[in-house]
């Protein structure tokens, strides 16, 4: 994975574990590929109060926090490569904040 400095291989592998078993426990659901760049590491904003195991899979790169207030304007999904937001009810809302 490029980009990466500091972590070892067998650290990174004890983190794909995890974050794997994360995305099972809390039912995360794969983002559609970034239109705007193409990357598959898109992750879906939730929305609400996070607990200890939401917090923690923000940390991973799994979700992002949306914050308390479910906003109706807010996106579906944002790209963890460029930043591009979007995909509101499966369709790519064009810098959608
Ligand atoms: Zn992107």
């Amino acid at each position: 994975m490029p980009g990466r400095t500091s972590a070892g291989r067998e650290q990174d592998g004890v983190v794909d574990f995890e974050r794997r078993a994360l995305a099972r426990a809390l039912g995360l659901r794969k983002g559609p590929a970034c239109p705007a760049c193409g990357s598959a590491d898109t992750r879906p904003i939730v929305f609400g109060l996070p607990g200890e195991r939401l917090f923690r899979a923000a940390e991973l790169g799994l979700v992002e926090l949306g914050g308390c207030c479910l906003d109706d304007a807010a996106p579906d999904f944002r790209c963890g490569a460029c930043g591009a937001g979007g995909w509101r009810d499966g369709r790519y809302v064009p810098g959608g904040e």
